[in-house]
């Protein structure tokens, strides 16, 4: 398994640098992230785009591309979640096992000829046992964040703590965070999307909500068999590495409470741990646009793909502060009154009519961890 690249970064840095750098983006940087045109104000946040786990999955599929120009070459799934850079590999030829870029080449094709390539969320253990088994030569851009959460669930398991993971259970990262707690015998896992769902645990740790209730509502994201007498005595909290870090602070905290109201708080080492694994990329992105809220734009406008998870947060802190519209692309501009975009709660992208709210003279803009600059570049265009 490839986890470093093949030292190929000088012979791609050029090609990735023309397919994803925008010259509006750099000039915002070079003047404070602001600029004025025709009485339009320009806010840009500090912290957006690429991360470094993007930079880093992104740059070892162009080098994966170099090293083998001859050789098939795949994805488990979307490599980072954004259209327009998963399209762009498609185009190198780089095709999918997974998702909605799937092609009709299935894990029972592949061949030891083939390389794959694991995404910036990693994958699940059972999938990588499934293609060392084809023989595959494996390329791994898995984000090291990412990594830092798999070791702190799985020092959960062996401890014999159930990890509490907050996050969203279809997400790639977070089925494969789970699939290092289900390689222990007695590993033991349940996730939770939000505050009312870590609510049900902790109402059933403190006597007020019965197994059955935790089992019927948590039980499709919680490990097999997930007996809750049995599995929420000791917990450890963990959280997918893009979720609103505020929010998942708060499970923690209410989680420890109920575990003190149980147990007590002298015997809470022995029934419950807390890990903030929020990446520090997460966190600065929530930083900057709590921060761009503060300068009041009128508007702001958060582009990235419409299930990446770290831009739906984006918009849900900007629209704390003023109207916030989620959009992929340019492309979603329909016309000078019409907008697709998706609400941050809800699952569908809609189109707004009567967009943009009257004259906003304040703009700002910022884009998710996996969003390229090129794509909010284009947007500010
Ligand atoms: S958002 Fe964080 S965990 Fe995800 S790829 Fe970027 S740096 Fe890594």
């Amino acid at each position: 398994m490839y986890r470093h690249g093949f030292g190929l970064n000088a012979e791609v840095e050029h090609v990735i640098e023309n397919d994803y750098r925008s010259p509006v983006i750099d000039y915002l940087r070079q003047n404070d992230f602001r600029a004025t045109v025709e009485g339009l104000e320009i806010l840009l946040a500090r912290e957006f785009g690429f991360c470094y786990g993007v930079d880093k999955a992104v740059d070892y599929a162009y080098q994966t591309r170099r090293m083998f120009p001859d050789r098939r070459i795949f994805l488990t799934a979307e490599i980072i979640h954004n259209p327009g850079v998963n399209q762009r590999l498609r185009e190198m030829g780089i095709e999918f096992l997974s998702g909605r870029y799937r092609s009709s080449v299935t894990y029972e094709d592949l061949t030891p000829q083939d390389i794959v390539i694991l995404p910036a969320f990693g994958a699940a253990v059972e999938e990588i046992e499934r293609l060392r088994a084809r023989g595959c030569t494996i390329v791994d851009t898995t984000c090291g964040s990412v990594i830092h959460v798999w070791k702190r669930v799985e020092k959960y398991a062996r401890d014999g703590f159930t990890a509490v993971i907050h996050g969203k259970y279809r997400h790639e990262e977070t089925i494969a965070t789970s699939s290092r707690v289900a390689q222990f015998p007695n590993g033991r896992y349940v996730i939770v999307r939000d505050k009312d769902e870590a609510q049900l645990l902790c109402d059933f740790i403190t006597g007020t909500c019965s197994a059955e209730v935790v089992r019927e509502r948590l039980g499709h994201a919680a490990s097999p068999n997930f007996d809750p007498a049995r599995d929420l005595v000791r917990v450890g909290i963990a959280n997918q590495t893009t979720m609103l870090s505020s929010e998942s602070l708060e499970i923690a905290e209410m989680l420890r409470r109920a575990m003190a109201a149980r147990y007590g708080e002298a015997a809470l080492n022995e029934h419950f741990r807390s890990f903030d694994t929020i990446c520090s990329a997460t966190q600065d992105r929530q930083d900057a646009m709590h921060a761009l809220g503060e300068l009041k734009p009128q508007l702001i406008l958060v582009v990235g793909g419409f299930n990446s998870s770290n831009t739906s947060h984006l918009v849900e802190i900007a629209a704390e502060y003023c109207p916030a519209y989620h959009i992929e692309s340019v492309a979603d501009i329909l016309s000078a009154e019409t907008l697709r975009h998706k609400h941050w709660a809800k699952p569908e992208a809609e189109v707004a009519h009567g967009w943009p709210p009257p004259l906003p003279t304040r703009i700002g803009f910022t884009g998710g961890a996996s969003t390229p600059d090129r794509a909010i570049g284009d947007v500010i265009l």
